[in-house]
């Protein structure tokens, strides 16, 4: 233990990110200051906002620098410890990056996790994380469903969206997903339980349209939005009145190299007298404690199905990444470092 493999940055992406963007360097470990954790760590979260940390655009948080690991949330053990609250051993979650080892200082999202409190850590990365946090509290507190109403919901069998059907269904909504190919559309069905599915490749704006019209023959009330794009004007034909729309990702640009693709039927919004409004996970941080009980007793009760795609070694960090983007991963992208 007197190296540490990271997956740095090197150059920007153009479009979808190459080899050529990024180095795996080999560094000797850090001396810890008064307060800092070294954390080994176990499993990264690959979540596709990272691509939007690669490019050197103003956002929720500062690009990644040339030269620096990519920014990941991470889970690891602490293996040394200038912490005097935090003993050897001890599992920490954190906003660190795809490496081996990272500095920790405990504090905000940085802190310990009761690893028994899950049936395996990697939940801390999916139900209980960021991804579990952002289909709880969007769902609820943007999308505001109502029992009896229809929510469409886009990259419906993703990590995010698999959550969302699962929760809108629980809440009494018809649930209607959309996803990429066949094999995905009949998970969406037997795995998340969702009332129907559409599988939007291929598809015209004006084809997917009528198919969530006979998908949802009273409407949509509710858009809980991962995709943007086609998808979105396509949801926004259907919407019915006072409609809520939580926009939570528009994945369908996050590699575009002609830049946003925008959404072409706003009009609807006025026609409809509806409300599109962002989410962000991170305004939810201190809420975190009561969503992750909510999933908990879900999950306890057996009702609620969790899938993590996990990929091992920090070689394949890039490779694993751009399943996202191709949507070859099935359920929270996850990567094994230990
Ligand atoms: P995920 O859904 O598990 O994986 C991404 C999926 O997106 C892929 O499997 C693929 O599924 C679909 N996809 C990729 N490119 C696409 C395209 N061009 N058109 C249509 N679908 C495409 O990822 P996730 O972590 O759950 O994230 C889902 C969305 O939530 C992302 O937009 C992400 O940025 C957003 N998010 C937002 C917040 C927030 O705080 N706002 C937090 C977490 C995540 P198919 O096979 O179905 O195409």
């Amino acid at each position: 233990m007197t190296h540490n493999r990271r997956f740095t940055l090197v150059r920007r992406p153009q479009g979808t990110p190459v080899a050529e963007d990024f180095a795996l360097v080999s560094e000797p470990l850090p001396d810890l200051a008064e307060g800092e954790v070294l954390v080994r760590n176990a499993y990264a979260s690959l979540d596709p906002a990272i691509r939007g940390w690669l490019d050197d655009a103003p956002s929720y948080l500062p690009p990644v620098r040339l030269g620096d690991p990519v920014r990941a949330t991470t889970i690891g053990r602490a293996v040394r410890s200038r912490d005097p609250a935090i003993a050897e051993g001890q599992w920490m979650l954190g906003l660190n990056a795809i490496e081996e080892y990272s500095v920790a200082r405990p504090g905000g999202f940085t802190a310990p996790v009761d690893a028994s409190a899950a049936p395996s850590v990697t939940n801390f990365l999916s139900v209980f994380g960021a991804v579990g946090m952002t289909a709880y509290f969007g769902l609820i507190e943007v999308g505001r469903p109502q029992a009896g109403e229809t929510v469409l919901v886009s990259g419906a069998a993703g990590a995010v969206g698999s959550l969302v059907g699962q929760i809108a269904k629980r809440l009494g909504c018809r649930t209607v997903g959309i996803a990429g190919g066949p094999d995905k559309c009949r998970r969406l069905i037997e795995d998340y339980g969702y009332d129907a599915a559409i599988d939007y490749r291929g598809r015209s704006v004006e084809a997917l349209a009528a198919e969530i019209g006979k998908a949802a023959p009273d409407g949509v009330d509710v858009i809980f939005e991962n995709v943007g794009g086609d998808i979105l004007d396509a949801g926004l034909l259907h919407i019915n009145r006072f409609a809520r729309i939580a926009l939570c990702g528009l994945i369908a640009e996050y590699n575009s190299v002609t830049g946003p693709v925008g959404a072409r039927n706003l009009w609807q919004l006025i026609v409809k007298t509806a409300r599109i409004e962002g989410l962000l996970v991170s305004n939810y941080i201190p809420r975190f404690p009561e969503g992750a009980a909510a999933m908990g007793k879900w999950l306890a009760e057996g009702g609620l199905r969790v899938d993590e795609h996990i990929d091992e070694g920090i070689e394949n960090a890039l490779p694993a990444f751009l399943r996202l983007f191709e949507g070859s991963n099935e359920g929270k992208m996850i990567l094994k470092l230990d």
